[in-house]
């Protein structure tokens, strides 16, 4: 590894590699230099390398924080945050001490199933956050931590069973996390298959304060679109759909009707998509781990994703510093993943009954112990 290895991250800290022979000639300018600080923090032998810094990894490194483990966290993006996703978080996400002042919080939800709507107050307002705010506040919760090396703007280029190689070296670790996504490289290592769904949303200057969920069985089949508010004067909306139930052109056709029935036009370059890991196949494979999207926890009914991916973050950091730890939260989060599904395959299974069971299922929400078994 050359001395002209280096990164920065998104507050302009220069990371630089240095070899170890180099290491104690520096530790000798350790109170005057700066740059050293930075470069002190950058060893390539690690005790946990984490890839990937949105809410699985960041919450994963997060838990590691202040304990006697050495952690790098990786991450390809130069900014933390920014991903295509409406940011909502729900009942399950409240754990995780993300601020109110950077929510924004809807209590009444209209449930439109064709023309038919239903009016939901839930006892645990949903929240919505941009990611950009997301992760620069989870990204600020492990910054100067003395324990984690936070590597920004690095591509992970090869895993390999004791490293992992990026454009800017290659780390060595005990463990692994791969919290990168749904098309996580170190799934692939693993060779562990995965399902994908479909999402797309973008935002429009528009002030709401109520959430609209919009299905339309058998058109959109179970796909559905969405309106909430998101910061002052600012609506997200977008679609979630799976592309093996129905087709991109089908899911648009519907989406432009909506929107024109809404008032809204809309330009096909104001799409901004991504998909979502929907397949879960367990998130401990000797001492390499999955978490969120990779371990594909993400729930396919409704594409919530944030708090499956900070339960799963968090719950894999616990198992690493105890290997007794049995990780509850993840169980009990993977049972309502389980629950969700089960009813979407029933939907699936009987099409010509969705219209029927969404409005069931849209009723049944207004009463708060139903809320509280469908985890919202
Ligand atoms: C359109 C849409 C709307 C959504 N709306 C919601 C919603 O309202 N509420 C909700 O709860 N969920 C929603 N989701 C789901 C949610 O976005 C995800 O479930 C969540 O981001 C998963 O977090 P994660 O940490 O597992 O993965 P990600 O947030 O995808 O983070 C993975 C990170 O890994 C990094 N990475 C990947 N590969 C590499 C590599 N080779 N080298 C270095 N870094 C790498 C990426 O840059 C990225 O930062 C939505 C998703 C979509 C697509």
């Amino acid at each position: 590894m050359g001395l002209s290895t280096h990164a920065v991250n998104d507050r302009g800290q220069h990371y630089t590699l240095i070899p170890r022979p180099f290491r104690r000639i520096t530790e000798l300018f350790r109170p005057c230099a700066l740059w050293y600080t930075s470069a002190q923090q950058m060893e390539n032998h690690f005790d946990v390398v984490i890839i990937g810094m949105g809410p699985a990894g960041l919450q994963c490194a997060r838990t590691l924080k202040n304990t006697g483990k050495s952690v790098l966290i990786i991450d390809r993006k130069k900014i933390i945050g920014p991903k295509p996703c409406g940011g909502g978080l729900t009942f399950q996400d409240e754990p995780f001490g993300i601020p109110e002042s950077i929510c924004r919080p809807a209590e009444t939800h209209i449930i439109r199933i064709g023309r038919h709507d239903t009016i939901v107050h839930l006892k645990h307002r949903l929240r919505s956050i941009t990611r950009l705010d997301l992760g620069q506040f989870m990204l600020k919760e492990i910054e100067g931590a003395p324990n984690i090396t936070i590597l920004t703007d690095t591509m992970v280029t090869e895993i390999r069973s004791d490293s992992v190689v990026t454009d800017k070296g290659t780390f060595f670790f005990k463990t692994l996390v791969g919290a990168d996504g749904t098309d996580s490289m170190v799934r692939r290592f693993l060779k562990l298959p995965k399902k994908i769904t479909l999402g797309f949303t973008f935002d429009i200057p528009v002030k709401t304060d109520k959430v609209l969920w919009y299905f339309n069985p058998p058109g959109l089949a179970t796909a559905y679109f969405w309106f909430f508010p998101k910061q002052e004067n600012t609506t997200n909306v977008g679609a979630y759909y799976d592309p093996d139930e129905i087709a991109f052109e089908k899911v648009l056709k519907e989406f432009r009707a909506f929107m024109a029935d809404m008032g809204f036009p809309f330009t096909l370059d104001q799409l901004k998509g991504a998909p979502l890991g929907v397949l879960y196949k367990g998130v401990e494979f000797g001492n390499i781990y999955l978490a969120g999207e990779a371990a594909g926890m993400t729930e396919a009914l409704t594409g919530e994703g944030i708090a499956f991916a900070l339960t799963s973050g968090q719950e894999v950091a616990k198992r690493i510093l105890d290997p007794s730890y049995s990780m509850p939260e993840l169980e009990r989060i993977l049972a309502l993943k389980r629950l969700r599904e089960g009813m979407l395959a029933r939907a699936r299974k009987h099409p010509r009954f969705q219209k029927w069971i969404f409005r069931m299922g849209a009723r049944m929400l207004r009463n708060p112990k139903y809320q509280a078994r469908f985890g919202t």
